[in-house]
């Protein structure tokens, strides 16, 4: 999915990494429950652009360990 560059709007599409971060620790009635955030992190092509790198947040996933 291409995403512009916050700092100069070139649509990247080259994904840099991905990766997790958990959100939250829930108690779902008697079950805990983790909430993810799964972050893409972009690297925009613009070579004179000096942001270089930015993420995009996408989709919350839930995991019941
Ligand atoms: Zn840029």
């Amino acid at each position: 999915m291409p995403l512009p560059c916050p700092a100069c709007g070139t649509v990247s599409i080259r994904q840099h990494s991905r990766y997790r971060r958990r959100l939250a620790d829930t108690a779902l009635g008697e079950r805990r429950m983790e909430i993810f955030l799964s972050v893409r992190r972009l690297t925009c092509v613009n070579e004179t652009c000096d942001k270089k790198t930015f993420a995009e947040q996408v989709e919350a996933l839930a995991h019941i360990p």
